[in-house]
């Protein structure tokens, strides 16, 4: 069963198929339906006294503001503005969950005390800021059991940027000698690669940075890491998990090999926290980035593993929160919700990862067959069980994506846009892609909620945009 509270003040037109309505003891109404092979139990759900949100239906912050998420492959409108009908639902997939994840009501429902009730700054020596001491050092201790780590090894930050910002810049910046040298891989993330270009940029030529290659599925060999250190090497910085192409890095080896050269280790673990199994010590890093929005947690809070004993520069200064070493009053209700997303991860990871992987095989699988011409990239490494990423060759990926958007599902592309140009991504560019198979290519990535008919609409839907789109494509040879 799942259920929609719908504030009194809309009008329900008519229910979509499958779909009774409900009225709730004379104050809310309520819409319920079955939602096969759902794992969770119904509950009713008030978006006006915000009662009970154990049940998969997602709201935004008020009563004006709600909308269904994807769960039975229907979206409610959502109520965001004035007058706006219910009703009239229509078939959104989303299957862009490497770019966001919507926020868990168990993840709301624990953030929203922090908002009002319980309002105090964890800074504060009353009792509503010890309150949310207390609530911030409970989410510290769930976010380093996620990891593997001590909670005194966690440091809140605004998200995934801020935490590899932070390591980078802090090891480098920290470490003795005028000349430093990082290594790193060509297809790290932004906040990776920025950040190392920042540090050639800004020393006049004293910070040196290797951006290694890597193989037709996206993985680097350890050994050119091995190869790549220089006595001036301070840092080794390598993604978890690539958000394009999902590619697992083999961080247990290269982490061996930065402990035997006494090198830190840093990883931007953003697209594997919540999706695949994480320890810190396993893994051998140093430190290690996450973001909340990509598991469940709300956008703008994220967290850096900082091991024990590792000499790291701070990268804010101000007052004394976090023992001084991340200044800024502390995110209160989005670090609970970051603490409860990791908990939820942990308890749901391994039935998650089983269902999602299948999902993303069968889409992968069908979409090959369906579709002349088409292959998956990276499909022989490691992967993240929720991505996948296409190459359709003869057509745009940004007009592939506003096709499909068109017709209710949602995915993406790497592609950059930069001065009015789409450049190609630099991903892809890097597992041997040619800038127009690069273009060329889409992404999938599934969510916890991800349905069979989700996917079973989206292998009709994409295949014959793909199509629709070929036609009118010069390129294409048919
Ligand atoms: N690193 C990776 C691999 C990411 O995919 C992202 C976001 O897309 C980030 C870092 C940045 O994280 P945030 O959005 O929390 O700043």
């Amino acid at each position: 069963m799942q259920v929609v509270c719908i504030p009194e003040k809309y009008t329900l037109l008519e229910p979509p198929s499958g779909w009774s309505v409900q009225q709730n003891s004379g104050e809310h109404m309520q819409i319920f339906a079955d939602a096969p092979g759902s794992r969770h139990a119904a509950a009713p759900f008030c978006a006006c006294c915000w009662s009970v949100p154990s049940s998969r239906v997602y709201l935004r912050n008020s009563l004006t503001s709600v909308s269904r998420y994807t769960y039975m492959g229907y979206e409610g409108q959502a109520l965001g503005l004035e007058g706006l009908v219910l009703g009239r639902f229509s078939m959104r997939i989303y299957l862009d969950h490497n770019a966001t994840t919507p926020v868990e009501p168990e993840v709301l429902g624990a953030m929203l005390p922090y908002f009002s009730a319980d309002f105090g700054i964890a800074a504060s020596i009353h009792t509503p800021g010890q309150r949310a001491r207390a609530a911030v050092e409970t989410a510290r201790e769930q976010v380093a059991a996620v990891l593997g780590a001590r909670p005194q090894e966690i440091v809140f930050t605004s998200g995934g940027t801020e935490s590899d910002n932070h390591a980078i810049f802090g090891i480098v910046r920290n470490a003795p000698g005028r000349t430093k040298h990082v290594v790193t891989t060509q297809t790290e993330h932004e906040a990776v690669l920025n950040a190392c270009q920042s540090l050639e940029k800004d020393s006049a030529g004293a910070i040196e940075v290797t951006y290694l290659p890597v193989d037709s599925t996206g993985l680097v060999d350890p050994e050119a890491v091995r190869d790549a250190i220089r006595p001036q090497t301070t840092l080794i910085t390598v993604m978890h998990a690539n958000n394009e192409l999902g590619t697992v890095q083999p961080l247990e080896k290269i982490g061996k090999i930065a402990a035997q050269n006494d090198i830190y280790f840093h990883s931007d673990a953003v697209q594997s926290a919540g999706k695949i199994p994480l320890d810190v010590n396993t893994l051998g890093v140093d430190l290690l980035a996450i973001s909340g929005h990509k598991f469940y947690a709300p956008k703008g809070v994220g967290a850096l593993y900082i091991r024990g004993g590792t000499r790291l520069r701070q990268l804010l200064y101000g007052g004394h929160h976090q023992r001084g070493f991340r200044p800024g009053t502390e995110n209160v209700p989005g670090i609970v919700g970051l603490g409860k997303a990791a908990e939820l991860a942990r308890a749901f990871l391994a039935a998650d990862s089983a269902g999602v992987s299948a999902l993303r095989d069968q889409l992968e699988r069908e979409l090959l067959a369906r579709i002349p011409d088409s292959r998956a990239n990276a499909m022989a490494a490691p992967r993240t069980p929720n991505t996948t990423n296409i190459t359709l060759p003869g057509i745009e990926g940004e007009a592939l994506i506003i096709a499909l958007d068109l017709k209710g599902l949602s995915c993406s592309t790497g592609a950059a846009c930069s001065s009015g140009s789409v450049e190609p991504s630099h991903v892809l560019t890097a597992i041997g892609l040619a800038p127009e198979e690069a273009r060329a290519s889409v992404r999938f990535s599934l969510g916890r909620h991800t349905t069979p008919q989700e996917i079973a609409a989206a292998v009709e839907i994409v295949p014959a945009a793909v199509a629709q789109l070929r036609q009118l494509s010069p390129a294409y040879q048919k």
